[in-house]
């Protein structure tokens, strides 16, 4: 076993509008990693259009930030509580969560939702008090209200000490006192590489993932979205996936690609603790096991609730 240092998943719950769009799209600014073709869309996260209209976050969609040397996942969990399922799967990736909360609003619904899930999932979360240049802004109070949400929520003592930032992602700046109104989010990138561990991998197993999302083009068809558990996976390898009822369907990988900025890029090779897309595997689900050949079992699969439309309409 061995830990990577080199790359940090993090994923990101908010309630609707307390700011999550606006934090991560002035994260990918200042990462210095941004294209300026893609500064064409009013935001960035939200390019979606049905998430545009319907004002929620509906598919959770992975970014990757490159600060001093460490790439860092961020991935979008939905916050929606009618969307079970999706919350744990995409909780699964992470190894710590930002819990992003309006400064004067405090802990809402969705918050106290997503963030039970996170303690179930014995994710140890990092509080990033947001909008406190808001005129009404009460970051001390909403921070004593957290703790006590942690506590009402049953959270673990180590989970209840938990670290914390106040921003603002409209102004661009993260501080560890909430009086600062100014400076950049380079604090907040020392947190989530300080307080965020990075994955803890046995590379000298054969490659497994679960499949976690899918994606879908009409090129390559459905691409199948996870962290790898365990390996390698390199491009061109055959692989078997594990489906309902240990089903064992055989598959060529055509395709792996890792997260970057809003993109994806190519590569030849993957590894434990990376989210990867994976190409080739025409009838990959979500919920399946996709692992080397000499693989003889599936991991576990994570039973999940699929959006009806009533849900969305
Ligand atoms: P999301 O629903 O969590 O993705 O929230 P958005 O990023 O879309 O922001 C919701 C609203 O809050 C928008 O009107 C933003 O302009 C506003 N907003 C976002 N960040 C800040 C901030 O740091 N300070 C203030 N005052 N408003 C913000």
């Amino acid at each position: 076993m061995k830990r990577r240092d080199d790359i940090r998943n993090v994923a990101i719950i908010a309630h609707v509008d307390h700011g999550k769009t606006t934090l991560v799209d002035s994260m990918l600014r200042q990462s210095g990693q941004y294209r300026a073709s893609q500064l064409t869309g009013e935001r960035i996260l939200d390019s979606n259009d049905l998430e545009k209209e319907r004002g929620i976050t509906i598919l959770a969609k992975n970014i990757a930030i490159t600060y001093h040397d460490v790439k860092i996942n961020i991935i979008d969990t939905p916050g929606h509580a009618d969307f079970g399922g999706e919350v744990e799967r995409t909780l699964q990736m992470a190894d710590s969560a930002l819990v992003l909360v309006d400064a004067f609003e405090g802990p809402m619904p969705q918050t106290k939702f997503v963030l039970r899930k996170a303690f179930e999932c014995h994710i140890r979360p990092i509080v990033v008090i947001n909008k406190v240049d808001r005129p009404d802004a009460r970051p001390e109070e909403v921070l004593n209200e957290i703790f006590d949400t942690f506590v009402e929520l049953g959270a673990s003592d180590e989970q209840s000490d938990f670290s914390y930032i106040f921003a603002s992602g409209r102004s661009g700046f993260a501080s560890n006192d909430p009086r600062v109104h100014e400076g950049d989010m380079r604090p907040l990138f020392d947190l989530i590489v300080d307080q965020v561990p990075g994955p803890v991998v046995d590379l000298d197993k054969p490659f497994s993932m679960l499949c976690t999302t899918l994606d879908y083009s009409e090129y390559v068809g459905r691409i199948a979205i996870g962290r790898i558990m365990t390996g390698k996976v390199k491009r061109g390898q055959k692989a078997n996936m594990w489906k309902r009822g240990d089903v064992v369907t055989p598959g060529t990988i055509t395709g792996v690609l890792l997260f970057d900025k809003l993109g994806r890029v190519e590569v030849e090779e993957a590894e434990a603790g990376d989210i990867v897309a994976i190409v080739g595997l025409a009838t990959i689900d979500i919920g399946d096991t996709i692992a080397s050949t000499e693989v003889t079992e599936p991991l576990p699969r994570i039973e999940v609730g699929e959006p009806t439309l009533s849900m969305l309409f």
